[in-house]
């Protein structure tokens, strides 16, 4: 059953998973000769650096950034025009020194997260207009109690510019400067000076506000058939990964009209009442996009007996396309790095997932949330899916400069 609040709602700030998160529990202060180092720098353009972890060095003179690869960092900042002192205010996903043997260390996520209280307050102060942030930990420090999946690798994050709608702030990840320095690529230093200078690019841009969006929940489905558009972004979210087991079924379509509007409504039970949705489905007129599309096709054909006709684009398609890492095209990745919005998925993503993840024809949970208080919730995930759908395709064909021509 269904709890009357969310578990946003009732956890602890402290305590948001249960466990303590403190200067006491962490540990490190014993250990450090500036243990809470405090942030550096007079910050006149607005930048924040946050760095790994304080090194031997810097912990010895108290500030960060004071070690060979600080000095790296403050040639290459100077070559594009940024004092590091003057311009910017450094600190790190740690305030005190996590050492091991005789060298510093990366921190532990552990460490991160005592400490992740006191490097939101910096960012609640200082306001930046751009973060930097070198490295996992930050990235971690930054994100890692909003995203609920795995972070993966600095490879994944770096040289993407975030517009983070929750810091209000750029934020641009790049690798940290002692890795550079360490592996002595040069071509690993020409990737990391990009990411810089691009990051820098960001000082003439203001920051980019999230659109607002108008989402109709609806019932009756006629009015699908005043959309004017030429082209809509579709998704559904059901009981499986694949249609054809027995006791599966669309639970809830979402359409996308436009990059801020969406229709999204319970599949009706009979197919008179979902007429209108699946004439729009067969309407070569009417282009279609969707994240992974043989998804929505295979349910369409299957479960709706509808071929999809007009699909124009597939934002994971092009995602790729224009990024080959691996590990990120998904939606909820590319909605974070391109929108800043992070997280519009936590409490419905357990609901959508199998108890038996191997098997393509197991069941989820998502039927558990109709009629409870988690379907207006599951409806508006599905029409926010739509809703970014819409605009990455926007962003895709524009960067590719594609135009949808006669369907
Ligand atoms: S690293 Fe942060 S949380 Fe850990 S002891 Fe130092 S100030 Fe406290």
């Amino acid at each position: 059953m269904s709890g009357f609040f969310s578990k946003k709602e009732v956890q602890s700030n402290s305590r948001p998973d249960g466990k303590i998160y403190s200067c006491a529990s962490c540990g490190l202060v014993p250990g450090s000769m500036t243990p809470k180092m405090e942030p550096w720098g007079n910050f006149k353009k607005g930048i924040m650096i946050i760095g790994p972890g304080p090194s031997i060095k810097d912990d010895k003179k108290g500030k960060p950034f004071s070690d060979d690869a600080g000095r790296f960092l403050k040639r290459t900042f100077s070559n594009f025009g940024i004092d590091l002192e003057e311009d910017c205010v450094c600190l790190n996903a740690i305030n005190c020194l996590a050492i091991s043997g005789d060298s510093s260390r990366f921190p532990t996520d552990y460490e991160i997260s005592c400490c992740r209280k006191s490097i939101l307050k910096y960012i609640s102060d200082y306001q930046p207009h751009l973060i930097i942030v070198l490295g996992m930990p930050g990235m971690i420090s930054l994100i890692g109690h909003r995203w609920k999946k795995d972070m993966g690798g600095i490879n994944k994050w770096r040289g993407w510019k975030i517009p983070d709608q929750d810091f209000k702030a750029w934020v641009c990840p790049a690798y940290e400067p002692s890795l550079i320095l360490d592996s002595n690529k040069p071509e690993l230093e020409t990737v990391w000076k990009q990411d810089i200078e691009n990051a820098l690019n960001l000082l003439k841009q203001p920051f980019l506000r999230n659109k607002k969006h108008q989402i109709d929940i609806i019932s009756d489905l006629k009015i699908l058939r005043e959309i004017s558009s030429d082209l809509v972004a579709i998704d559904y979210e059901t009981t499986g990964l694949k249609p054809h087991g027995p006791g599966h079924r669309i639970v809830c379509a979402s359409v996308s009209d436009t990059a801020d509007h969406s229709f999204v409504f319970l599949m009706p039970e009979t197919r008179k009442e979902r007429q209108p949705f699946l004439d729009l489905l067969s309407n070569p007129a009417i282009g279609k996009t969707a994240q992974n599309m043989k998804f929505e096709d295979t349910w369409s054909r299957v479960r709706l007996r509808t071929e999809v006709k007009g699909w124009v684009w597939d934002t994971m398609l092009g995602s790729h396309l224009l990024d080959n890492r691996p590990d990120v095209t998904g939606l909820k990745f590319q909605t974070y790095v391109q929108f800043g919005v992070i997280d519009y998925d936590s409490e419905i993503s357990p609901y959508l997932k199998s108890s038996e993840e191997k098997n393509g024809n197991g069941i989820n949970r998502v039927m558990e949330l109709l009629g409870g208080p988690l379907e207006k919730k599951l409806l508006e995930y599905c029409a926010l899916d739509t809703i970014y759908e819409y605009r990455l395709m926007e962003i895709q064909t524009k960067l590719i400069n594609y135009s949808f021509l006669p369907f």
